[in-house]
């Protein structure tokens, strides 16, 4: 039996924060973990750049609002839902996720959460737990379950090396050359067929 782990941002949906910085304008949003592989360090500088432009909660989900899924992902995800459980794996925020996590069919997603002041502002983040992609594979590895994930990014790169099989989708060229167990794909159709060849070798 086996269980299919997908990152988020990059994967099914846009990178939120990239998105956040085009709306507003502010450049130094663009930062993800493909910039900053330290993510305590990334969610620290974008908490103070909107505390800088004073901006707030609803105005990021104002900007979530507009954003869809990627094209293509959505029926993606419910023809792997059809031959997997899966589970999506993110270090994004359900105060974000929830309007793509409705355009996608509400899919279990395992993230985190933010903490929001009286008013309105993101006062903090909080972390379930650190390193959960690579945590939530274990667990499943102790229920008796195998693992396919895929993901994007440097944050996915420990789930993926957890897992049974790890498949890289649409990577940035670095991590492609620091990680080049993982096979590259760069469609839906290629990340289908590698889920489905990889669960026939297991
Ligand atoms: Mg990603």
């Amino acid at each position: 039996m086996q269980i299919a782990c997908l990152d988020l941002e990059g994967v099914l949906v846009p990178e939120i924060w990239i998105n956040v910085a085009e709306r507003t304008g502010i450049k130094e949003l663009r930062a993800t973990t493909r910039d900053v592989p330290d993510y305590d360090a990334l969610m620290r500088q974008r908490l103070r750049i909107l505390d800088e432009h004073h901006l707030k909660l609803a105005d990021i989900q104002a900007v979530i609002a507009g954003m869809g899924p990627l094209p293509g992902a959505h029926d993606f995800l419910n023809r792997l839902r059809e031959k997997f459980q899966v589970i999506i794996l993110s270090d994004t925020f359900y105060d974000f996720a929830a309007p793509l996590m409705k355009q996608l069919g509400h899919p279990t997603l395992l993230c985190h959460r933010l903490k929001i002041d009286a008013v309105g502002r993101v006062a903090d983040y909080h972390l379930r737990m650190p390193d959960q992609k690579r945590e939530a594979v274990k667990a499943l590895h102790y229920l008796k379950f195998k693992v396919i994930a895929a993901g994007d990014s440097y944050n996915d790169t420990a789930m993926l090396a957890e897992a049974d099989a790890g498949i890289l989708f649409r990577p940035p060229q670095n991590v492609i050359e620091q990680f080049p167990q993982f096979p590259v794909t760069k469609t839906y159709d290629e990340l289908y067929s590698m889920f489905v060849s990889a669960a026939a070798k297991m």
